[in-house]
């Protein structure tokens, strides 16, 4: 599918939501994509991308910044704490706070560095062991601990499971960002960005959609 195709899409689920048309940011994720793909969807003039990677974007996101100098990227994937100062240059938001050590360890280079990303706090919204975020149950309290520590916390973000009905767990996300006062919603990918869209996304994550398969050789 085309990136234009993507954005009419968006588009009209933001329509038929009765939401402001255009407001919500679409996330190209350009995680193991060959440079040829993610070159043509920057000539295309596109300028918001999604990594899941420190080391991989690093590689990848200073040479194109040199020539589409407005880029933005954004970091999806876990972030280690040692791999933090990197991700904090590199990334204009991280979307995977997930944990009271990361939540410090920002905290603390923010201080030093004076400066730091647009921050969403990673739910875990189907509790699944191998996953990310922290449980719902968790969230008012993990929220309040970050916005205590003068972190800048724009929002939310889920990945729901993969064999439910997404649009469970956006609902779930916004009831949890509304209660707390957030107004940015990370969610929605290839799948079911426009279910996402329906449930006040700000921001969809989309891959494979707009740049075809990932090459996991
Ligand atoms: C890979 C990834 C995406 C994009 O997935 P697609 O199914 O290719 O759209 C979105 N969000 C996160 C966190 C990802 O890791």
């Amino acid at each position: 599918m085309s990136l234009s195709e993507i954005q009419s899409r968006i588009h009209k689920a933001e329509a038929s939501a009765g939401r402001e048309v255009g407001g919500t940011q679409l996330i190209a994720v350009s995680k193991m994509q060959p440079n040829e793909r993610v070159q043509s969807v920057l000539e295309e003039g596109h300028r918001l991308f999604g990594e899941n990677k420190v080391q991989e974007a690093a590689g990848k996101w200073p040479k194109f910044r040199e020539d589409f100098p407005d880029t933005k990227v954004h970091l999806l994937g876990p972030l280690q704490t040692n791999k933090a100062r990197q991700a904090m240059q590199l990334f204009e938001a991280i979307h995977s706070l997930d944990r009271p050590k990361l939540a410090n360890t920002l905290a603390r280079l923010a201080q030093e560095v004076g400066s730091c990303p647009d921050l969403f706090i990673q739910v875990n919204t189907g509790e699944e062991e191998q996953k990310a975020g922290v449980f719902p149950a968790e969230a008012d309290a993990f929220i309040s601990d970050c916005k205590s520590m003068d972190l800048p916390i724009v929002g939310l973000m889920c990945i729901p499971p993969v064999n439910e009905e997404p649009s469970l767990h956006f609902a779930l996300l916004k009831k949890i960002a509304e209660r707390n006062g957030l107004s940015g919603l990370s969610m929605g990918m290839s799948e079911d960005f426009e279910r996402a869209v329906a449930l006040g996304a700000t921001h969809v994550r989309v891959g494979s959609a707009i740049f075809g398969a990932r090459d996991y050789r």
